[in-house]
């Protein structure tokens, strides 16, 4: 058995080697590469892809896996080996349910899309875009067909980001939320706005740099197997679990976006170096749901960078870098500016509680369009119509409406929206289980301590990959199901207070 695992983990590493590979060609292209190398770019990612999934599906592995079902069956669930096994087993099942020539065809009209998409945006095109919706819509559809045992057609795409999850249970989550969150942005928007003027201005880009990198290193994020450049669109891509990068984009007319980025993508980044590293090159070494990600995300970002506790500390340290740009404006001000809440048109740029009827509107959406009930030609209208009922605000142009997220044009229509709102409720539940075991964070951060923060999730979270499921590890961590009430009581209680409510 023993010459058998060693067998299965060598032909999963070459799969993710290659994988690694394709990443880094990814990474390279977004920030470095000339313009002059896109076209081999594009045939070189395509065929490490196209190698990396072959090596996965490959008979080869089926059949180890069906001769270690028994070794598997006679280890504890959460031994290290069962759970690669079954992880294995069940990322083995998923590649090999599709087709491989479904896999070709989607995989090249996304990379096409993506092209159409990125010039018709600014045009504010959606009739450029149209056909090729329709056939990301159809792709769809046949691709969540090939896994023929699911109760709503969405299903086998969301449990592709959020294994465990449902449309029916994340409709029902949602509405839940929603029945708290619609009073709490009403009763909001009866107060007088805030002035967030003081994150408005010139902040030069190596000064913002600076302070961001000072802060995510106080989170922990490790510089050692890390590093942050620029470009368009952020994000965290990891080449193996000694190089788990971040980048970042700087606006130096406003403070706060490079700024809340930069924590966003470490917690990212801080979940992925936190796995056992005993893990390295196996299916078990990477988050376990797009949900928890998220979550991890959200809570750096967030559940501690926009909270009072953190800028006592780190306000000081900022007006210090920007004096001329803060004369004047006291950590109470600034406090207030980054948690401003006020309904617009654009997900990435929405605060905390309206963004997550941004995620909702999207979801409906999806849902409807692969249930048959919504055409494409209808999108932007239906878009609109959301947009001015759920936020009270219309978008002027399909540029800032149906046009904004790139999800449906590199990526299916269905499985990657939800996964958003979910990590804000999971962080929030998780937060809760973590300061009540070390009821001590908050005065943590208020002197710029995480190293209890980030022991906590490393031990509860991090360390633990995929080797859990979310509706598992949720259940493990807090001992409860994924609940909203702990999200509610934080956006409650935190807007309660900064609005008066
Ligand atoms: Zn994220």
């Amino acid at each position: 058995m023993k010459a058998k695992l060693d067998a299965l983990k060598h032909q999963l590493m070459i799969s993710n080697d290659l994988e690694s590979a394709a990443a880094l060609l990814f990474w390279d292209q977004s920030t470095y590469m000339p313009p002059g190398g896109a076209t081999a770019r594009a045939r070189q990612s395509a065929l490490l892809s196209r190698m990396a999934h072959e090596t996965f599906v490959d008979p080869q592995v089926g059949k180890l896996l069906d001769e270690l079902r028994p070794y598997e069956e006679s280890l504890p669930y959460d031994s290290d080996d069962a759970s690669l096994i079954r992880v294995a087993r069940r990322e083995y099942e998923r590649k090999t349910q599709v087709p491989a020539d479904l896999v070709a065809e989607t995989t090249s009209h996304f990379y096409a899309l993506h092209g159409i998409w990125a010039e018709a945006r600014p045009k504010n095109d959606f009739a450029a875009v149209q056909p090729h919706l329709e056939k990301t819509l159809e792709l769809s559809k046949r691709w969540a067909e090939c896994f023929p045992d699911h109760d709503h057609i969405a299903d086998p795409l969301i449990s592709t980001w959020d294994y465990g999850m449902k449309a029916e249970s994340i409709r029902q989550i949602f509405s839940e939320l929603r029945e708290a969150l619609v009073p709490l942005v009403q009763a909001i928007r009866n107060k007088a706005d805030i002035d967030d003027s003081c994150l408005e201005g010139y902040f030069p880009e190596a000064l913002q740099q600076d302070f961001g990198l000072r802060v995510i290193k106080d989170f922990g994020y490790d510089f050692e197997r890390g590093r942050q450049d620029k470009t368009a669109h952020p994000y965290m891509i990891k080449f193996s679990l000694g190089d788990v990068r971040i980048t970042t984009r700087f606006n130096e007319a406003r403070l706060s976006d490079a700024l809340f980025s930069t924590l966003h993508e470490s917690g990212h980044a801080m979940y992925e170096q936190g796995i056992n590293p005993a893990y390295e090159g196996t299916p078990l070494a990477g988050g376990t749901s797009a949900g928890v990600h998220e979550s991890q995300s959200r809570l750096w970002e967030n559940i501690v960078g926009r909270s009072r506790g953190f800028w006592e500390h780190y306000y000081p340290i900022l007006r210090d870098t920007f004096p001329e740009q803060l004369q004047g404006v006291d950590v109470e001000s600034f406090y207030r500016a980054i948690n401003k809440v006020k309904p617009s048109l654009i997900r990435v740029e929405a605060d905390e509680v309206t963004y997550n009827l941004h995620v909702m509107i999207r979801f409906d959406l999806e849902l409807q369009m692969l249930e048959g009930k919504l055409a494409i030609r209808d999108l932007p209208e239906a878009w609109n119509a959301r947009y001015t009922s759920d936020l009270g605000v219309t978008p002027s142009s399909n540029q800032n409406g149906c046009m904004q997220d790139v999800h449906w044009f590199d990526s299916f229509i269905g499985g990657a929206f939800q996964g958003y709102t979910l990590g804000n409720i999971m962080s929030a539940q998780f937060y809760e289980a973590a300061l009540e075991a070390h009821p001590s964070l908050p005065e943590d951060i208020r002197y710029g301590q995480f190293d209890t923060l980030r022991g906590w999730l490393t031990e509860h979270i991090y360390q633990h990959g995929s080797k859990y499921t979310a509706p598992e590890l949720i259940e493990r961590v807090t001992g409860k199901p994924l609940m909203i009430a702990p999200y509610i009581r934080y956006l409650q209680q935190k807007y309660g207070e900064l609005y008066s409510l």
